[in-house]
């Protein structure tokens, strides 16, 4: 089961190493933190960049990281500083990116593009991975652009059985994306795993009032904590069957 856990966008040392530990310790399996961030808009933080790469160290101390490739300039970079390579909504149809990104022959989570259908678009874009050379895919169901603003995306629970029904890929569900609320993350993300997802990716920070990125969405470190022995739970019974 693979539980990823960290900030939207890594900040500062401490930032990361705090968020780290606690993650650690309630049992996640990764860290995630944004370096480069593809922001909506042009005004927003795009994050510490390549001079804060080395920011991810306390991280990488203690737990395999995931992290971002906005464009082919920071593929290499990101490569040679993470475990998993995370290819983002907005660059799913990015077909020179998923080719860049497959080539390092690291483990990409490829996210769903926003308005992606799962068939005809989602699991093509994994098709120029694999075809790339590279199999170790990890499909993220992250929420959809329905006509519904109460939460930020609309979780698509189909894509789940749909990507097993279609392929041996995992799939890791995004609750943080899909609600853009904190109370309805957790909730969520026990949703995707009685779906039958394979893991989550879950936004944790140590500070949410004061995160540059994505604070309105983040659990604190014990809101994750508290949640992990459930999430493990629906995890054996649902993965089991
Ligand atoms: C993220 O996970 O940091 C992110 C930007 O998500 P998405 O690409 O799903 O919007
Ligand atoms: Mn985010």
């Amino acid at each position: 089961m693979y539980i990823i856990a960290g900030p939207c966008a890594i900040e500062n040392y401490n930032q990361v190493k705090e968020i780290a530990e606690a993650v650690k310790d309630a049992g996640a399996t990764h860290f995630r933190g944004g370096v480069f961030k593809p922001r909506s808009s042009p005004d927003a933080f795009q994050g510490v960049g390549e001079e804060g790469l080395y920011l991810l160290e306390p991280a990488k101390a203690l737990l395999p990281v995931v992290s971002e490739a906005t464009q082919i300039g920071n593929v290499s970079l990101i490569a040679a500083a993470v475990d998993i390579i995370q290819v983002g909504s907005r660059n799913m149809h990015n077909i020179e990116l998923l080719r860049a990104v497959a080539q390092t022959n690291k483990p990409i989570l490829l996210k769903r593009g926003y308005a992606a259908l799962i068939e005809e678009e989602w699991l093509k874009a994994a098709a120029y991975i694999r075809q790339a050379g590279n199999n170790q895919i990890l499909m993220c169901e992250r929420g959809i652009r329905t006509f519904e603003p109460y939460t930020r995306n609309t979780l698509d629970l189909a894509a789940v059985g749909a990507v097993h029904a279609l392929t041996a890929y995992d799939v890791i569900i995004d609750p943080s994306h899909a609600a853009g609320r904190p109370e309805l993350v957790i909730p969520f993300a026990l949703a995707g795993l009685a779906a039958g997802a394979d893991g989550v990716m879950i936004e944790v920070h140590n500070n949410p009032a004061h995160a540059r990125c994505d604070g309105h969405q983040a659990l604190t470190p014990r809101e994750f904590a508290d949640a992990v022995p459930l999430m493990k739970e629906v995890y054996e019974i649902c993965c089991s069957q």
